[in-house]
């Protein structure tokens, strides 16, 4: 009999990315993979335990073929136990990971307007697995719970009151990062993780989240994850008249608004050329050098802001593709951010070093790789053990 296992998925739109990890609190996964380009010319590839690359063929296109194609793969070499989510978008109802039924669905189907670079396919997954295998205990870990705990100010937008009755409200995203690095803190710096820390989790989405005592207080993102900082492909925080203007004046429509802001803005819109920051960074076209400027500045303007909303700060963190990867950006922000305390240590910042100021910088200045597939994993273990029948 081979060994039990919790499968953690991450849906996305053309990629299913996949993580097997033995059940038990903070163990590392056995194995981790994705399918990519799965509506086009799907590509399998796994590391770990064993590790592969497989071209599917066209014959497995879309996300059932190759969640079928999965499972398939999975069932000679782990028995999956439970299978947890990356869900975006909680809403009013779920702070906290949920076990997944009907009820559960219908709710979480209601936010696919909040979130609709994410949530329709990680809700797609849920569904269909719950075809191939209705007995499998699903949970749906959610990226605005951590948030819960933000400040009241934080929370609500200057509406009149019924909106944040209905919901409109300022949720915070990327929850399940933020919560694997303020557990990392803990353990790793003690003292910093009590104080007040700001994380930026920079990635293809982008946002930041003041963390008191491991808390989230405030966070960049609202009741979307459009808001905050310019993203890849999103606009971030964006003068409200601006979408009235798009409408009335120049005649587009509520869905060519979306797709303005959320998959044509950021990073792409800016530079017109890629919203890969590899790309950027390499291209000497002006217009990428001011796709970077814009984004080290919105950084170093929502540091303030954060650092404000917690009246004082004792550290920065960086996480996530670019915030783990990239010294360039790093340096940018930390030096625009030096009144602030933060003293570059321009050799340990080129190596990706953990710590990225010098030992005597007032504030220190962190690298954190983030790990949410492993906070999924230990909030299945937790939620199928309290619920299990
Ligand atoms: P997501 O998980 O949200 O898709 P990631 O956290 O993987 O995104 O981050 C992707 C981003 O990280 C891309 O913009 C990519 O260019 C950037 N990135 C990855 N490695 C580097 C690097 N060495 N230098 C600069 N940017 C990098």
């Amino acid at each position: 009999m081979s060994d039990a296992a919790i499968l953690v998925l991450n849906a996305g739109s053309s990629s299913l990315k996949f993580s097997l990890f033995p059940p038990g609190a903070g163990a590392q996964a056995r194995i981790q993979g994705q399918i990519e380009r799965i509506h086009d010319d799907p590509l399998f590839t796994v590391r770990g335990e064993t590790s592969a690359k497989t071209v599917l063929g066209t014959g497995h296109r879309g996300h059932a073929r190759c969640l079928d194609y999965l499972l398939g793969w999975l069932a000679p070499r782990a028995r999956v136990i439970a299978a947890g989510h990356r869900v975006v978008h909680g809403g009013i109802h779920y702070d906290a990971p949920v076990r997944v039924d009907a009820t559960v669905m219908e709710r979480l189907r209601h936010l696919i307007p909040l979130a609709p670079l994410h949530q329709p396919h990680n809700l797609a997954a849920i569904d269909l697995l719950r075809e191939m295998d209705p007995a499998l205990p699903q949970v749906a870990c959610f990226d605005t719970a951590f948030h819960a705990t933000k400040l009241p100010p934080a929370s609500i937008f200057a509406l009149p009151r019924e909106w944040a009755e209905r919901g409109v409200r300022r949720y915070g995203f990327h929850g399940l990062s933020y919560e694997y690095v303020a557990r990392t803190l803990a353990r790793e710096q003690p003292r910093l993780a009590a104080g007040r820390v700001v994380v930026a989790h920079l990635g293809s989405g982008a946002s930041m989240c003041a963390l008191r005592g491991g808390r989230s207080l405030d966070s960049s993102m609202g009741f979307t994850a459009v808001d905050g900082l310019p993203m890849g492909t999103r606009c971030g925080t964006l003068d409200a008249g601006v979408v009235l203007f798009m409408i009335r004046e120049q005649g587009l429509s509520p869905d060519e608004v979306e797709l303005m802001l959320y998959n044509r803005s950021g990073l792409l819109g800016v530079s017109g050329l890629s919203n890969d920051m590899r790309t950027l960074a390499a291209s000497a076209d002006p217009r990428a050098a001011e796709a970077i400027e814009l984004f080290v500045f919105r950084i170093t303007q929502q540091l303030g802001a954060l650092a404000a909303a917690m009246e004082g700060l004792d550290g920065l963190v960086f996480t996530a593709g670019i915030g783990e990867n990239s010294p360039d950006i790093r340096a940018r922000v930390l030096n625009k951010c030096a009144w602030l305390g933060f003293e570059l240590d321009p050799v340990a910042n080129q190596a990706n070093a953990a710590l990225v100021t010098t030992p005597t910088s007032p504030r220190p200045a962190l690298v954190v790789p983030t790990n949410e597939e492993l906070m999924i994993a230990i909030h299945t273990g937790e939620v199928v053990g309290r619920t299990a029948m």
